[in-house]
């Protein structure tokens, strides 16, 4: 199972990937996380995209594809992926088609998550997170058991730099501008199944359920 997920940001991506990684038992490759965890640990690549993630702009091609294609390429990868964040614009949708064609893979579907522009403000101001396990919570929709902590290591969730009120504008308008063609682009091929993000996540979650193969689904 190859699977991607397009869509804005905060529109419930990341939640839907930790629930399919699960259920269908393939990594989920978050390039957002993989870049943050770069950013923390302040190697070369962490410096480098650290200022372009801040600004809430997309980290150039070449540094996005070069930690795909490490992974994808890897062990871990062999019976399949979940890609959250990735493709983010078409030069990246074009380069991974190349490299899975050499490695003799296609993608099986990807899943475009749809939102109204007040409800993804919502969800990405009220959006905290664990700096530990990365598990992500809402202030009002998925609180935590204690206020401002985390239920699973009890440490105090914060909020990401990039998710502040003036970077959630520039963030849409990026997608809006680099992002959203890649809808046509996997319609085109005929791979694309769109998924209203509203709701409850146990909502959003059954309806993406009917969107993937049934054969595939424990
Ligand atoms: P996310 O966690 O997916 O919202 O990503 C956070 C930030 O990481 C984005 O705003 C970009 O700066 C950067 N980023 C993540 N994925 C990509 C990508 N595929 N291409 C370029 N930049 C990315």
């Amino acid at each position: 199972m190859r699977l991607i997920f397009l869509g804005p940001p905060g529109v419930g991506k990341g939640t839907q990937a930790d629930f399919i990684s699960h259920k269908y038992k393939i990594p989920k490759l978050s390039t957002g996380d993989l870049l943050r965890e770069s950013v923390l640990k302040e190697t070369a690549l962490g410096k480098e995209a650290k200022g372009y993630m801040t600004r809430g702009e997309l980290v150039p091609d070449a540094i996005v594809i070069g930690l795909v294609d490490e992974k994808l390429s890897s062990s871990e990868c062999q019976n399949g992926f979940l890609l959250d964040g990735f493709p983010r614009t078409v030069g990246q949708a074009d380069q991974l088609s190349n490299n899975l064609a050499s490695l003799g893979k296609n993608l099986d579907r990807v899943i475009y998550f749809s939102l109204s522009k007040p409800e993804i403000i919502r969800r990405i101001s009220g959006r905290r997170s664990c700096p530990q396990c990365k598990a992500v919570y809402h202030l009002e929709s998925i609180p935590p058991k204690k206020s401002g902590i985390c239920d699973v290591c009890g440490i105090t969730l914060v909020q990401r730099n990039d998710d502040m009120p003036e970077t959630i504008e520039a963030r849409l308008a990026v997608y809006q501008e680099q992002t959203a063609p890649l809808i046509n682009y996997y319609k085109e091929r005929h791979i694309l199944g769109e998924l209203d993000g509203a709701g409850l996540v146990s909502e959003v979650q059954a309806r993406l359920v009917a969107l993937l193969p049934p054969t595939r689904v424990e």
